[in-house]
């Protein structure tokens, strides 16, 4: 009987995956697969992956900037309000040390991620360092920012200054579940996160957004919208992964209710596959949550449709005062060592690193013509 159940389940899920379209009831299918029709999932992403954007598997610098932050997510470590997280931020000098590590290492670009400040100091210092690392790189480098909702001249600004990219999670793309995960106030708005997606694409950015996976109430249903959703607005890159809940934070209060981190860990693999089956030709990365839960979590990643992985880059010692999270990897820096072996799990994967090339979505050429 068991086999025959598992039998049709199987028979469904290579239905499924032999569609052009997938909608809702597909996906939420394919998201509670059982272990054998996951491993057609994964292997039909792979597949995917290797047609529409090949096998290259693209590095990018990771700067953790500043754990200093104007907001209070309820899920993230250094919120305002966490009194008990020491601020730091990198000195100009350590970026561009950190830049010039990645540009020596010929890998493609660095993202730029912080707290979310939107001070004029910030600001300018933020367009003086884009302006310093595309001087010194010859615009080499690609770089991509990941530092909160801005003023759409803001992002024109940091655009003309050299970033090409930008990462902005809408987090969950149910407005309820929002609520719960954030304040509801204008610093926290839904409708105004959204918009900005669009102000970044507008602005020429290639845009990226994504979601945190097995929050507190989430259902799959949910998660099936948040795929639809990045989907319809037709994105060109995202970062997504598990949530891990952290001890000083008001959601932690929900720690009862959330489902094993093993299963957080495969969903978040369901949804990367699931992902790069529906937006063929995105950039996907394999996000730094993975690895908390799994060392060797982001070549997973890689072996189900994600091409991108982020190296940290940021000076060792301020690594532990970035703790969005439980349990962030706290790695040595990624030494050199480190990335060897890494590099060899990538090809054992299948893939092969793409030193010297910024490794731009291809979703932003195709989407523009
Ligand atoms: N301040 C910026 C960028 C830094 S936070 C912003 O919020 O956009 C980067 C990401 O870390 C967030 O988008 C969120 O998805 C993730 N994050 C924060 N707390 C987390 C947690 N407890 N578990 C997993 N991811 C978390
Ligand atoms: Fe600040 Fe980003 Fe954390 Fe929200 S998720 S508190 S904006 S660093």
């Amino acid at each position: 009987m068991i086999a025959f159940i598992r039998e049709i389940m199987k028979n469904q899920v290579v239905d499924i995956l032999n569609k052009s379209e997938l909608n809702k009831e597909d996906i939420v299918f394919l998201l509670n697969a059982d272990p054998e029709g996951t491993q057609y999932l994964f292997n039909k992403a792979h597949e995917t992956k290797l047609k529409y954007v090949g096998k290259y598997i693209y590095f990018r610098g990771l700067i953790e900037l500043s754990n200093v932050c104007s907001k209070n997510c309820y899920y993230c470590g250094i919120r305002r309000d966490n009194k008990k997280v020491e601020r730091y931020s990198v000195t100009d000098e350590e970026v561009i040390a950190a830049a010039t590590y990645a540009l020596n290492r010929n890998w493609g670009s660095i993202v730029i991620q912080s707290g979310e400040r939107q001070d004029k100091e910030f600001i300018n210092r933020i367009e003086n360092l884009l302006k310093k690392i595309t001087s010194i790189s010859e615009g080499k480098l690609g770089i991509t920012l990941s530092l909160g909702e801005q003023k759409p001249e803001v992002y024109k600004r940091w655009h003309n200054a050299g970033a090409t990219r930008y990462l902005l999670r809408i987090e969950t793309s149910d407005k309820n579940l929002f609520y719960k995960m954030h304040p509801e106030d204008t610093l926290h708005d839904f409708e105004k996160r959204i918009q900005a997606i669009y102000e970044l694409r507008n602005t020429g950015y290639m845009a990226g957004t994504g979601v945190m996976i097995g929050l507190p109430y989430q259902t799959t249903e949910n998660l099936a919208n948040d795929l639809l959703f990045m989907k319809n607005i037709d994105i060109d890159m995202c970062g997504m992964g598990p949530y891990l809940e952290h001890e000083d934070t008001p959601l932690w209060k929900d720690k009862d209710v959330l489902l094993p981190v093993q299963k957080r860990y495969e969903l978040s693999l369901k949804m990367i596959a699931i992902l790069r089956i529906i937006m063929k030709d995105i950039n996907i990365a394999s996000s730094t949550a993975l690895q908390a839960i799994d060392p060797h979590g982001r070549e997973e990643g890689i072996k189900v449709g994600a091409n991108v992985i982020m190296p940290n880059i940021t000076p060792v010692k301020y690594h532990s005062n970035y703790n969005l999270y439980k349990g962030k990897p706290e790695i040595a820096p990624e030494t050199d060592n480190y990335i060897r072996e890494l590099e060899k799990q990538i090809e054992t994967a299948g893939g092969i690193i793409g030193y010297g090339f910024k490794g731009d979505p291809l979703h932003f050429n195709n989407r523009k013509e």
